[in-house]
């Protein structure tokens, strides 16, 4: 299987992901592991499942990869959430954020300060989530992944137009080299 990065507008990163139901399996485990090593590999603080291939709801997360000085503070987290539903958004902030499938881009979209999710681990096991701070954008950017939205969605038509040219320009002729 290839799981090399899926960049914009691959299909897969426009489409909602199915639930896992195979817990506890090597299928699952092996999964997040190359998800994680993925993750390092391209120096990411998050990666969704459908970004290198995978078609499940899956996530993973290491908030101690982040170059933002602003949230170098926080204590970091390392986890890897199945099936992860946002269940309570609250506040909002503006976030400045990249992607790892939009090479180059970088936006500042609004976002909930605070979010409370719902997950399974690897093994099933049921996992609550009560965030702020970067790892409540964190998951708030990966479970958008998994549903099929892209963090452009936040701007406005507009700017969303601007900056899609500018991608697609920029894509263009780094294919060219
Ligand atoms: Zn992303």
């Amino acid at each position: 299987m290839d799981y090399s990065i899926r960049v914009w507008p691959d299909k897969i990163l426009k489409e909602k992901m199915q639930e896992v139901d195979f817990f506890n399996t090597e299928k699952l485990k092996d999964y997040v592991d190359i998800m994680f090593d993925k993750m390092y590999q391209l120096e990411g603080v998050g990666l969704a499942a459908n970004q290198i291939g995978i078609p499940y709801q899956i996530i993973v997360i290491d908030t101690s990869q982040t170059k933002n000085e602003e949230y170098q503070e926080e204590e970091s987290v390392k986890l890897a959430l199945v099936n992860p539903k946002i269940v309570l958004k609250e506040g909002e902030r503006q976030s400045t954020e990249g992607c790892l499938s939009f090479p180059g881009v970088q936006i500042t979209i609004p976002r909930a300060e605070r979010v409370v999710v719902e997950a399974k681990d690897i093994s099933g096991e049921s996992i609550t989530l009560d965030a702020t701070g970067f790892l409540s954008v964190v998951l708030q950017h990966e479970i958008d992944h998994i549903n099929g939205i892209p963090f452009i969605n936040y701007l406005s038509p507009t700017k969303k137009r601007l900056v899609l040219e500018k991608y697609f320009k920029k894509q263009k002729t780094a294919q060219k080299k």
